[in-house]
């Protein structure tokens, strides 16, 4: 008897398993020279390009890869090849339903395959919302950040060979979580997400069902925005098509110093590809 696996996404049993990429492939091909990221589960830097093996092939080719090829396009357009200083902005217009399920499904992923113990899971709550099966916004909140690119000089101060050749730009592609310190003595309940690609962050907040309220998602904004010292976030309205973002006060040095798994992996990478 063949035991079919159940879709993490549609939850049915009797369609064929395929392969996910948490981020796909080809994207990271395209933008990225590395497919090189820290994988928690595994607890290494890895050059493969993580999978998730829990999709069928019909959410896999009728959903999950049309945001994909959504999200490259608007990758395509609006991601900066020039250095991104504090005078900064960009204005992007994007369908919010496309981008966010693409932000939410990349999350998703990441977070099946790559759990912290500590950290409740959240993401699945989302899986009708990714298919496009549920169109109620109500259980999270995504706020976009454009980081400011690192100095080449202020690299160049901290490295030991003074003569290193720096890039004008290191694009960066992280997925991952925010945990501020007092949450790890208390107790994890709000759960903060991100997923950087260049200079644009995505800031993800999950929102508990019982906790659901704008007078909620004010008070964990105005929190994380103090604790994590950001200068400037928008919110991606789901009323709104197009968004005029300002450059924020932080690098992503400074934005991965305030998390836990941050520090040490920004460093160690930073080495690597100077
Ligand atoms: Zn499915």
């Amino acid at each position: 008897m063949i035991i079919m696996k159940k879709c993490a996404y549609c939850d049915k049993t009797n369609n064929k398993i395929s392969n996910e990429h948490i981020i796909s492939k080809a994207f990271i091909k395209k933008y990225y020279e590395i497919g090189k990221g820290y994988i928690n589960a595994e607890e290494k830097y890895t050059q493969n390009f993580p999978t998730v093996r829990d999709v069928c092939i019909k959410c896999n080719n009728e959903n999950l890869n049309k945001l994909d090829t959504y999200f490259r396009e608007f990758y395509e357009k609006y991601i900066p090849t020039y250095v991104i200083n504090e005078l900064s902005e960009i204005k992007i217009e994007y369908d919010f339903n496309k981008l966010s399920a693409w932000v939410l499904k990349t999350l998703y992923n990441s977070e099946r395959k790559n759990s912290y113990s500590h950290l409740p899971k959240k993401m699945h709550r989302l899986k009708e919302y990714i298919l496009g099966k549920d169109n109620r916004t109500k259980l999270f909140k995504i706020y976009v950040e454009l980081i400011r690119d690192i100095d080449k000089e202020e690299i160049k101060r901290h490295h030991p060979d003074p003569n290193i050749e720096v890039p004008d730009k290191i694009d960066y592609l992280r997925i991952g979580n925010t945990v501020f310190s007092d949450q790890l003595e208390t107790g994890v309940t709000d759960t903060f997400k991100y997923i950087v690609t260049s200079n644009f962050v995505f800031h993800v907040f999950l929102l508990n069902p019982n906790e659901l309220g704008e007078s909620k998602a004010k008070v964990l904004l105005d929190r994380y925005l103090k604790v994590a010292n950001i200068s400037r976030i928008s919110f991606l309205d789901p009323l709104k098509k197009a968004l005029t973002l300002k450059a924020s006060n932080r690098t992503i040095v400074d934005m991965l110093e305030k998390t836990f798994e941050g520090e040490k992996h920004v460093t160690d990478r930073m080495r690597e590809e100077l």
